[in-house]
């Protein structure tokens, strides 16, 4: 496993890092999830995504994480990094959500129980609350550092211009950005609109969550149809509608290329986004270890020729 050092830090993150969004809640089957963990592991992913609304139900992917570390991982705390977050729904009333001290501190412990840990890693504003002044959500953040109960602060799905005057409050703070984790992927380019050179300049690392934009840049969909068990088949986040004519043509065509290149489409799209250096870490869901395994083997090619980028290009924006 390559490390990439994130940002201007001290902190070196895999390649490829895990996340738990789905596949690990108390509706997934315990003994599967546990083989992904232990694959990722033996494989060098020694960082994990977690937030507190994973599961279903929310809470429950820290809880899981939580049991296997005391079993499995007992004894690898400090080989492993773990993130957690909190900016989304997670209890009832006003306090159990978005960006308040009152919300984010309180998150935080509760994520620390379920993870059964005494401080957590990486511990990020899950997205921008335009109702809490900036200043008030980074001070919770960089409050929980000065405890001890977070290592390090990130920021999430925050656009560029917020990132640049949260980068400065968290300097100001003297616990500065570590890491901001967008959505990115050959489907999803919007962080090339300003926010991948607002990370660069600012020296904070990035990490692209969805880069198989939920299964679609996989081969699961070629055929048009619906395999049972994916993801779009649960009809939640990753609606069936999203498998159009005009995307599997597209799809079959990065197919193509992709074994050109002896990969597979999943192993390519991971790759396109690795060939930038910029990028710390690909942050990959995986509904097995069959799948982890897969999308692992894109480390063996991450370059690409001025003719390749040229055509997948192309192939996007027919
Ligand atoms: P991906 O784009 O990697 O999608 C994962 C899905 O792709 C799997 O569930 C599986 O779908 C399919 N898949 C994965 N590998 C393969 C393979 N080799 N071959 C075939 N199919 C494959 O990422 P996610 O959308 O799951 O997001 C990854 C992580 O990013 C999350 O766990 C979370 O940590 C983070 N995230 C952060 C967000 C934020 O707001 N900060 C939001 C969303 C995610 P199937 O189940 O259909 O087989």
């Amino acid at each position: 496993m390559p490390y990439r050092r994130c940002g201007k830090s001290g902190i070196q993150l895999p390649a490829i890092s895990l996340g738990l969004w789905q596949n690990f809640g108390d509706i997934d089957q315990k003994e599967v999830f546990r083989q992904t963990l232990r694959t990722a592991f033996d494989n060098g992913i020694t960082h994990f995504d977690l937030a507190n609304n994973y599961g279903p139900p929310p809470g429950s992917a820290e809880q899981n994480f939580g049991a296997i570390l005391t079993t499995d991982f007992a004894g690898y705390r400090d080989e492993l990094l773990v993130s957690t977050k909190a900016g989304y729904t997670m209890w009832e009333g006003p306090y159990g959500d978005w960006g308040s001290r009152k919300y984010v501190i309180a998150s935080l412990h509760q994520s620390l129980k379920r993870l059964k840990l005494d401080y957590i890693d990486i511990f990020y504003h899950h997205r921008n609350d335009p109702n809490t002044p900036l200043e008030e959500t980074m001070c919770a953040l960089s409050d929980v550092v000065r405890q001890g109960k977070a290592l390090y602060v990130g920021l999430s799905n925050y656009p560029a211009d917020l990132v640049t005057e949260a980068a400065a409050i968290l300097r100001d703070l003297n616990c500065p950005c570590l890491i901001h984790q967008p959505k990115y992927s050959m489907l999803v380019r919007t962080p090339e609109e300003g926010l991948l050179n607002v990370l660069d300049e600012e020296g904070i690392g990035i990490i692209a969550f969805s880069p198989l934009a939920q299964g679609l840049l996989t081969n699961k969909y070629l055929q048009g149809s619906i395999p049972t068990d994916s993801r779009a088949s649960k009809e939640h986040f990753l609606k069936s509608t999203a498998i159009t004519s005009e995307l599997v043509t597209k799809l079959s065509a990065l197919n193509g290329l992709a074994a050109q290149r002896g990969q597979s489409l999943a192993q390519m799209a991971i790759a396109w986004l690795l060939k930038d250096q910029r990028l710390t870490s690909v942050l990959v869901g995986a509904r097995n270890s069959a799948q982890l395994t897969d999308s692992l083997k894109s480390l063996e090619n991450l370059s690409f020729s001025q003719e390749e980028l040229k055509l997948i290009e192309a192939i996007l924006s027919t």
